[in-house]
C-alpha cells in the first residue's frame, strides 16, 4: 500500500512539475509585443492569446494565436505570419523589453544624468521631442515606439515632471535660469539674482 502512495505522489509531483514548466513558458507570450508586420513591413503591437496558450500546453499541444493587433479589424484576415518573429524570440519583442533596451546607457538630454533601469516601482523614463514636449514612454501606443525612439531624445522622470509643469502650469512657474559661474565654479543665479561682481564674493 504504502509503495502505491509513494508512486502516485511521486506521479502527482512530476505532473505539477510539468504543468508548472510548460505554464511558464507560456508566460514569456504574455503582455504587449512589437513586431514587424509582414504585410506592410511597419511596426506593429500585437498580444498572444496566451491563457489559450497555456491550457493547450496542459495538454502536451502548442497553439499560439493572436488575440489583438493594431492593425486590426483592417487586417483581421491577415496570414498571421507574424507569428513567426514572436515565437523565435517573445522576450526580445515585448514593449517593456524593447523600451529597457532602449534606455540602457543612456543619459537624460536635460540634466545629463543616466537614466536608470526600468523599474514596475518608479517613475518610468520619457521621451521628448523636437517641440520640446516630452511623454512617458508607456503612455505611446507601442507601434509607434519605434518611430518615437528614433525621432525623440530620452528624459528622466525628474526632468520629465518639470518640463510637464512648465508646459501645462506655467503660471505656477518662475523661471530663473542658472548658470555655473561661481568662484568655486558652483552654479549661480543668472539675471536679475546674478551677482553684480563675482570676484567680490571670492
Ligand atoms: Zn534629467
Amino acid at each position: 500500500m504504502a509503495t502505491e502512495v509513494y508512486l502516485v505522489t511521486g506521479l502527482l509531483v512530476i505532473l505539477v512539475a510539468y504543468l508548472a514548466m510548460r505554464v511558464h513558458q507560456m508566460m514569456k507570450f504574455q503582455g504587449s509585443m512589437l513586431v514587424t508586420c509582414p504585410e506592410n513591413r511597419k511596426p506593429a503591437a500585437v498580444r498572444i492569446a496566451w491563457m489559450r496558450a497555456i491550457r493547450a500546453a496542459a495538454l502536451g499541444k502548442k497553439q499560439l494565436q493572436l488575440c489583438a493587433c493594431s492593425r486590426w479589424p483592417e487586417m483581421e484576415k491577415c496570414e498571421r505570419d507574424c507569428l513567426f518573429q514572436v515565437e523565435r524570440d517573445p522576450e526580445g519583442h515585448k514593449d517593456w523589453n524593447v523600451a529597457a533596451n532602449y534606455f540602457a546607457g543612456k543619459t537624460c538630454v536635460c540634466c545629463g544624468k543616466p537614466i536608470e533601469a526600468l523599474s514596475h516601482v518608479d517613475d518610468y523614463p520619457a521621451l521628448i521631442d523636437k517641440q520640446m514636449k516630452s511623454r512617458e514612454w508607456d503612455k505611446l501606443r507601442p507601434e509607434d515606439l519605434p518611430a518615437a525612439f528614433e525621432n525623440c531624445k530620452p528624459i528622466c522622470s525628474s526632468c520629465h515632471a518639470i518640463e510637464t509643469l512648465i508646459r501645462e502650469q506655467p503660471e505656477r512657474v518662475t523661471y530663473r535660469p542658472w548658470e555655473r559661474s561661481g568662484p568655486l565654479g558652483e552654479y549661480r543665479p543668472e539675471g536679475e539674482n546674478k551677482p553684480k561682481n563675482i570676484e567680490s564674493h571670492v
